[in-house]
């Protein structure tokens, strides 16, 4: 490996979350084929999502003890109260491990200095342990620059009553544009479950841990959001890094689907039937379905849903999962006569509770995706060419698809509650119409200039070359 005695040595604490952990992995594998050697702190808890060293034999693993049960996945839900637990539980054994690294790297040869850290945003209570023990962290946001510009703004808009509680806000007043972000609306701001104070709270901490830390590293692109992270740059006087999209410039395995919370054999058998299934369709013909590893939804929701895609006569993937409709198990959850093995009984859809997104939507036959508007859907999406119907959940869902809808013009806006005309619409727009052959000619462009954006003389190679330099130097 190049000038690998020369690097720092990099650790990295992804948040366990699918959404977190894909791209702290990618980020680690972009930085090791630049020649870091990589340590990665996980949680027993979702420990399932790393694949460890037979996958990367030259990374060390260092798991720290959480005391949370194991679920397969969280849901939207409980998130913040996990947040929590996960911050309170592991900043004892986080402190131990991380002084075990620092011994041990005071008697190690290979690298000439203390290790620096990255941490995910949510790990508010790990910076301070690190700052003790005389690390350098840099911190990872996992989300777009817009969503952390409002993650910042968000007490003070509460504070000047820009931003009432959604329990008293007339509809009209959720359409009121705020000023301070455009080109956001009330309605598309950071919200997660009914808890006001709880929300406030989180992200005070999570914004604390930003201020905190040496710089920050975006998953996004000056491409997509320059205004955005110029304005991150003069509100935070620090460092900001915009390598996205990371997955791109992962190398195998992170550049393949390989981190997922499901079990190994699940994931292949159903990586296989999907592929295999997608390969007779006909090309752009698929509408591919999945609301990402966290998104719940009512029961009418996901009867309207179903119901519109059968309606809409158009070939669909649809991912459903443990936990995507609220307090259902699997089974009971299919109305009644529309499905049956997996398949659509009409013979157009295709069920599967875990799909290979990213080649999902490199494959020919994809020609639109319908999705949650998570910021790593979005960006593989768009670094693909594909265009979007936009139905956001929460968190930083309903910011994702303002730009989508309103300033790429990539996606068609689907609220919920969700109505089987209004999905069927949605579709035939998307899948059938000339405006959805706009969107997807400007998605296109976008995924030509996200590419450029990662290649030798690109802002993406560019700032990930910077924040090499960076670690090196703090
Ligand atoms: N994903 C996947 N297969 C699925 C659903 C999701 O591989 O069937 C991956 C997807 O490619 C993305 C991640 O899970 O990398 C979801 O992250 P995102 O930010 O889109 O949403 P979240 O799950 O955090 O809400």
């Amino acid at each position: 490996m190049k000038n690998q005695r020369r690097r720092r040595q990099v650790l990295l604490f992804p948040f366990p979350f699918q959404g977190h952990i894909n791209p702290m992995l990618a980020l680690a594998s972009m930085l090791h084929s630049r020649g870091s050697p990589i340590t990665i702190f996980h949680t027993h808890y979702n420990s399932g999502a790393i694949d460890r060293s037979s996958k990367h034999p030259s990374y060390r693993f260092i798991e720290i003890p959480d005391q949370v049960s194991n679920l397969r996945s969280s849901s939207q839900d409980h998130v913040l109260s996990l947040i929590r637990l996960l911050n309170d539980n592991c900043t004892v054994p986080f402190h131990r491990h991380l002084a075990q690294v620092l011994s041990d790297t005071d008697d190690d040869t290979v690298t000439d200095c203390r290790p620096c850290l990255v941490l995910d945003m949510h790990w508010y209570k790990m910076n301070p342990v690190a700052k003790f023990l005389g690390v350098p962290t840099l911190v990872l946001r996992t989300g777009s620059a817009a969503s952390l510009n409002g993650f910042i703004a968000l007490p003070a808009l509460y504070r000047k009553g820009i931003l009432p509680s959604r329990a008293q806000v007339a509809e009209w007043e959720m359409e009121a544009a705020v000023e301070e972000l455009p080109p956001l609306k009330v309605k598309d701001m950071i919200a997660v479950g009914n808890d006001r104070e709880q929300l406030l709270c989180f992200v005070a901490l999570d914004a604390e841990n930003v201020r905190t830390s040496a710089g920050i590293i975006i998953n996004t692109s000056d491409t997509l959001e320059s205004a955005e992270l110029e304005k991150l740059r003069s509100d935070l006087s620090l460092p900001v890094f915009a390598v996205g999209p990371l997955h791109k410039f992962a190398t195998p395995p992170e550049a393949t689907n390989s981190s997922s919370l499901w079990p190994v054999q699940v994931r292949q058998d159903e990586d296989r039937m999907c592929m295999e299934w997608l390969d007779c369709q006909d090309p752009r013909s698929v509408l591919y379905v999945s609301f990402g590893s966290l998104a719940s939804m009512g029961r009418s929701d996901f009867t309207e849903m179903a119901c519109g895609l059968a309606n809409s006569g158009r070939p669909f993937l649809w991912v459903i999962r443990q936990g995507s409709v609220k307090g259902q198990h699997l089974d009971s959850a299919l109305p009644d006569g529309l499905f049956g093995n997996g398949t659509m009984r009409s013979g157009i859809g295709k069920i599967v509770e875990w799909a290979p997104q990213r080649d999902v939507l490199a494959h020919r036959a994809v020609g639109g995706f319908w999705t949650h508007c998570g910021w790593n859907s979005t960006l593989e999406a768009l670094t693909e060419g594909v265009p979007m119907i936009c139905t956001p959940f929460f968190s930083d869902q309903m910011g994702n698809t303002r730009y989508m809808a309103d300033v790429w013009k990539v996606g068609v806006e689907l609220r919920v509650p969700l109505e089987r005309g209004r999905v069927e619409g949605a579709i035939r727009r998307m899948l059938t119409t000339g405006d959805g052959e706009s969107m997807r000619a400007r998605a296109e462009e976008l995924q030509r200039l996200l590419a450029n954006a990662n290649e030798e003389g690109g802002s993406s190679c560019q700032a990930a070359d910077d924040l090499l330099s960076f670690l090196s130097s703090i």
